[in-house]
């Protein structure tokens, strides 16, 4: 034991622990939150001071001093932030340092990076005005500078135009006290009012404004059309106006231009836009604004939830049923159950929105947990859709579709209007089969079957990515019968050209839409309004609105009726739900048409003739029943390795000295798919009555997996609140 003034460094390394350090050499002791550079063994590291401390673990002649603060010492993470952090590494039994360190922007995490400077303008002193008066004389860049500033102050990439040494002009006119500079002014563009709410709206923005500056977790439930985005915006601007800032997080594919353009326009300021796949620079500019409180308003999607944000006061979380909130490798968290604790640290209010909520929100919900607040009614009068159920036994179906269904897609687009047709499969066809003798084309590394991609040549796996070279005759037999079993997207694009060949058909898939651009060019096509054909996969489920879509036609969900991960039903409840919420949004009514192989099934006819409530309760019920989340608790071991009896072993040492307990744990079990890019993939499954008691018997038991010979031949972690199986 030492007893000396250190910090305590999160370091981006997977070990469960913080590093010790002393104080640099000659320096004082970095503060809490700012950014250090540390020795760790052979290298330097960039890490972040998450405490201070009188004591170390460490013999004081094994500590050693920071190299270097970084930043001038300056405060990156405040101590609420870090708070949060702790608690997030702690609860999902994570790497604190990959924890902390992966809060900052990329650009923030090497030793040379730091916070850009506030962006400046420049005004002409008085000086500078008599300076003006006079004639250029030898400095006439200068005087060109000089005079571009008369007309009112510049932001310096104004100023880059004059001549080409542009910086050293302006620092001249500063030096000679010509011009100063001053912070540029945030610039409020002029907001658009509303349209007047509905009485479920209003009602729901009078209780959540009702719950400003204390904690409380509000469930937005309304349907697709019913005015969420409203709801939000009228409550960002109330929190704005009162010179607040309010997160809001979507999911990863509803961050469009046109979402921020409608933010732009109504709140009449400039979002800071936060998420993973902007330039490091844009993105480190839009977290340093919000960080030192000159953005309002920031929009992300997942990683921005672990913005700093000094005046926080109200968090939005818009479709919070989506899988994108939850990481699924390295830091397992879910930024839905997160953003709650957020707000629930800094006492303020959060929404979490949604025409389909989640079981663990209704169930919240339910319970008396969460203010509900249902929107029932489409605030445009439009109406609900129709449903029509098509018996898949009793149609021809041509490439995927029923007779009727394209029947019901040709009078829609003779009426001058737009259809949809949904397949959550994207390729030509989902596997590759020979008529003679029954081969498949199934992935080597996968347990799965290989997609054919007609139009490349290629066979690709869609789990591990993995590809090879379509075969022209049976890699087995040698027979020349290969053929496509079953559809995917391009196959349905190609069969609706061919009966459709006079409108424009637009595809929606991870393919088709690889390119920058060609997402929101085609949106913005499809909202023009005129007749035409989207064929997509759930890329089309999420948050678009297409005014003139007025039929939606289902094309398969029959594998979600019997699959083995109890998750399947409510997922294809919300897809179905989702993908229905597109059609009719405007003044015409919509329908949906529903293909399946099933339609007496009991969950299927619950949900088109009951609704998603209703249906969601059946299933929170069912898993009451079962005892399954949210009524208990979950906890995933996985394991993976070349070989399964070496996953196997670890697993079967893991569950050996799980401590005793009222934990129950299942296990080993194969994953759902066991076989994934050449590795075998087995589980443990830790269940419990109550969070505390999972915790409870985790935490000791985590130390005793490290310890295991056998866990160093496998890769595993641990997954709180899995969403996967
Ligand atoms: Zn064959
Ligand atoms: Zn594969």
């Amino acid at each position: 034991m030492s007893t000396l003034r250190l910090v305590q460094v999160a370091l981006p390394v997977p070990l469960p622990q913080l590093f010790d350090y002393l104080p640099p050499s000659g320096g004082s002791l970095p503060p809490v939150g700012a950014r250090v550079l540390v020795p760790l063994g052979r290298r330097r590291l960039v890490g972040v001071v998450v405490g201070q401390a009188d004591r170390s673990e460490l013999p004081a002649g094994r500590l050693l001093p920071v190299i270097e603060t970084l930043g001038d010492g300056q405060v990156l993470l405040d101590a609420g932030l870090l708070g949060l952090l702790r608690w997030c590494w702690q609860y999902y039994k994570h790497a604190p340092g990959e924890v902390v360190v992966g809060a900052l922007p990329p650009a923030l995490r090497g030793a040379a990076a730091h916070l850009p400077a506030p962006p400046l303008q420049y005004r002409l002193t008085s000086a500078g005005r008599e300076r003006l008066q006079q004639p250029p004389g030898r400095a006439p860049v200068q005087y060109e500078m000089l005079a571009a500033l008369a007309a009112g102050p510049c932001r310096d990439d104004a100023l880059g135009s004059i001549g080409c040494q542009w910086r050293k002009t302006l620092a001249g006119l500063l030096e000679k006290g010509w011009v100063t500079g001053e912070p540029v002014p945030d610039d409020r563009l002029c907001a658009v009012p509303g349209p007047p709410l509905t009485r479920d709206q209003d009602a729901a923005v009078a209780a959540v404004m009702a719950d400003i500056g204390r904690f409380r977790c509000h469930l937005l439930d309304g349907v697709t059309g019913s005015g969420k985005t409203e709801v939000y915006l009228r409550l960002l601007e109330s929190v704005l106006d009162a010179g607040g800032q309010a997160l809001v997080l979507v999911p990863e594919i509803g961050l469009t231009p046109q979402l921020l353009r409608r933010f732009r326009k109504r709140l009449g300021l400039e979002p800071a836009v936060i998420h993973s796949g902007l330039a490091a620079g844009e993105r480190l500019a839009a977290w340093a604004a919000a960080q030192s409180g000159r953005a309002a308003l920031v929009v992300g999607t997942r990683s921005a939830l672990f913005t700093p944000l000094p005046r926080l006061q109200l968090i939005v979380l818009d479709e919070e049923h989506d899988a994108s909130f939850k990481q699924q490798d390295g830091f397992r968290y879910s930024a839905r159950d997160v953003a709650v604790k957020r707000a629930a640290e800094l006492q303020i209010p959060v929404v979490l929105g949604s025409a389909t909520p989640s079981l663990e929100s209704l169930n919240n919900a339910v319970e008396g947990r969460y203010a509900w607040h249902r929107l029932r009614e489409r605030a445009m009068q439009a109406a609900l859709p129709s449903w029509r159920v098509l018996d898949l036994r009793q149609q021809d179906a041509l490439g995927g579709l029923a007779a009727a269904a394209l029947d019901a897609i040709g009078e829609t687009l003779e009426r001058g209007e737009q259809a949809m047709v949904f397949l959550n499969r994207r390729g030509y066809a989902p596997v590759l089969m020979c008529r003679s003798c029954g081969w498949h084309g199934s992935c080597e590394r996968c347990d799965a079957n290989l997609t054919w991609h007609r139009s490349a040549g290629r066979l690709v796996c869609h789990h591990c990515g993995s590809q090879r070279r379509v075969p022209a005759l049976c890699p087995d037999c040698r027979a020349d019968a290969l053929v496509g079993a079953g559809e995917g997207t391009q196959q349905l694009e190609e069969t609706l050209e061919r009966r459709f060949p006079q409108v424009p058909i637009l595809r929606f898939d991870r393919d088709a839409t690889a390119r920058k651009g060609v997402l929101d060019q085609q949106i913005e096509e499809v909202r023009r309004g005129h007749p035409c054909l989207l064929v997509g996969t759930q890329m089309l489920a999420k948050g678009h609105h297409f005014p003139g879509m007025t039929l939606v036609v289902i094309v398969n969900i029959d594998q979600a009726l019997y699959s083995a991960d109890y998750r399947a039903l409510e997922r294809m409840g919300q897809m179905i739900q989702q993908v229905a919420g597109r059609a009719g949004r405007s003044n015409k009514p919509g329908i949906v048409i529903l293909q399946t192989l099933h339609p007496e099934h009991p969950a299927l006819e619950l949900l088109l003739k009951q609704g998603y409530e209703a249906y969601a309760r059946w299933l929170l019920e069912e898993r009451r029943l079962a005892d399954l989340p949210p009524v208990s608790y979950q906890a995933l071991l996985r394991a993976e390795a070349h070989d399964r009896s070496v996953t196997e072993r670890f697993l079967k040492e893991a569950a050996a000295v799980f401590p005793a307990g009222g934990t129950r744990l299942f296990g080993p079990m194969p994953a759902i798919m066991e076989r994934l890019g050449g590795r075998s993939r087995l589980d443990l499954l830790v269940q419990a009555g109550s969070r505390n008691e999972l915790h409870g018997q985790i935490d000791p038991w985590l130390p005793r997996l490290r310890e295991l010979k056998s866990g160093r031949k496998v890769r595993w972690a641990i997954d709180l609140d899995p969403q996967e199986l």
